[in-house]
């Protein structure tokens, strides 16, 4: 199933929807509750369960200023 990410434009908080591609674009409230979201592009190379979504979300290291002294 296909992982769609929301943002609330209430809180500002990111979140993610697992649902039918055939609901993809139905509204989604996010935790806290706010119903004033959007939905965000997301590119799911791989469709799959478990997969790790984009190499640019690891957390450190990597790209710059990410300790390698290029700032
Ligand atoms: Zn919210």
């Amino acid at each position: 199933m296909p992982n769609y990410s929301f943002r609330c434009r209430s809180c500002g908080d990111t979140f993610e929807v697992n649902r039918p591609m055939a609901q993809s674009s139905d509204p989604a409230s996010c935790p806290a509750g706010h119903d004033d979201t959007v939905k965000l592009l997301t590119t799911f190379a791989t469709v799959g369960r478990g997969a790790a979504p984009m190499p640019a979300a690891q957390p450190a290291g990597g790209g710059c200023c990410g300790g390698g002294g290029c700032c």
